[in-house]
């Protein structure tokens, strides 16, 4: 059964996997409104499916407390990073997620090296944690943006033409070091159109309940579409790896959007597949002694286990 869950999920996220080595160009290689054959009517009960799969392993991978997830979610603005957030992980426990959201970078951060304030927010084992904007903002709107560099404050040698390939590479031992050490990196781009970023601000315009969504430096990075169109694609191709692979998940509708980053997430935990601690003969002894403890502290005329009276099922179980 998990099994079939397991090569269903990987039949449908493999479209969307970019492989690695292979040179992305975004325009041609992805539309922003592909569907496979999945339809919107079916979309609410899938979505569904995948939460509850997610509730469930995530309920494992804290249980067993070995391994950690990193979701990277990356995207143009009203690339609809929030609302994926918010959905996908609406079943789990929020005491196992932790989401940090990557803005421009504090004083402090600016004076330590461009992954360490991503490096502070890994999740721990047993937790999945999800960067809303992540470390690859340090090769997107810092390339398209150079002033931004500047403030990093980086010696003459460590600058020059050579630098993004260099941090590409260096992003990419990074997660080698995490997966090695046993956390996950899920990387998610959601790809969306111009068209329909054009709709989205306007709704965020037109809508006085949006308007505070809407911000000017908006309509500013959107001027700047086509270089950020091929600083995605050089990412993309540059650090898709084995270890980490990227995916791009058509959003121009909202509710693919979503189906398919809770496939990707659902799918990296299943490969995971964390299993609840079993209990050894010692800790057996140890709950034992406890029933035989607690049975004599049964009250005159209350059962001597009050749950197994009630769930003739659990005696069975023991
Ligand atoms: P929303 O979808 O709600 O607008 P957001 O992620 O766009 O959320 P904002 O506060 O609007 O959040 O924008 C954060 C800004 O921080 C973005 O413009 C982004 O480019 C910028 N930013 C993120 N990381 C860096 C970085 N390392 N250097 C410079 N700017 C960065
Ligand atoms: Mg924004």
């Amino acid at each position: 059964m998990a099994d079939k869950r397991a090569k269903r999920l990987e039949k449908f996220i493999r479209p969307l996997r970019v492989e690695p080595g292979s040179e992305v160009d975004l325009e041609r290689d992805f539309d922003p409104r592909y569907r496979g054959d999945l339809r919107k009517r079916d979309s609410a009960e899938l979505l569904q499916t995948g939460v509850s799969l997610l509730a469930e392993y995530q309920a494992r991978l804290a249980a067993q407390n070995t391994h950690g997830v990193l979701l990277c979610l990356q995207a143009i603005d009203a690339g609809g990073k929030d609302g994926t957030i918010r959905h996908v992980m609406s079943g789990v426990n929020p005491q196992g997620v932790h989401v940090s959201s990557f803005k421009v970078p504090s004083a402090e951060e600016l004076d330590h090296d461009y992954l360490w304030r991503y490096a502070c927010r890994v999740p721990a084992r047993g937790e999945i944690g999800i960067f809303n904007r992540s470390h690859y903002e340090e090769v997107l709107v810092v390339r398209v943006h150079p002033e931004n560099l500047d403030r990093q404050r980086l010696p003459p040698e460590s600058r020059g033409p050579g630098i993004w390939e260099r941090r590409y590479r260096e992003i990419n031992d990074w997660e080698r070091h995490l997966t090695d050490n046993g956390f996950a990196v899920v990387k998610i781009f959601l790809n969306l159109s111009q068209e329909e970023q054009r709709t989205r601000f306007m709704k965020r315009l037109d809508l006085p309940e949006k308007n505070w969504k809407f911000s000017a430096a908006d309509i500013r990075e959107r001027r700047r579409w086509d270089d950020y169109r091929e600083a995605f694609s050089e990412m993309l191709s540059a650090t898709s790896t084995a270890w980490a692979p990227w995916y791009v998940v058509p959003a121009d509708r909202k509710w693919f959007a979503r189906i398919g980053a809770a496939a990707i997430l659902a799918r990296t935990l299943m490969t995971i597949d964390p299993q609840y601690p079993t209990v050894d003969e010692r800790a057996r002894k140890e709950l034992r002694a406890a029933r035989r403890e607690l049975e004599k502290q049964a009250p005159v005329g209350a059962a001597a286990d009050p749950y197994a009276a009630g769930h003739p099922e659990s005696r069975r179980r023991r």
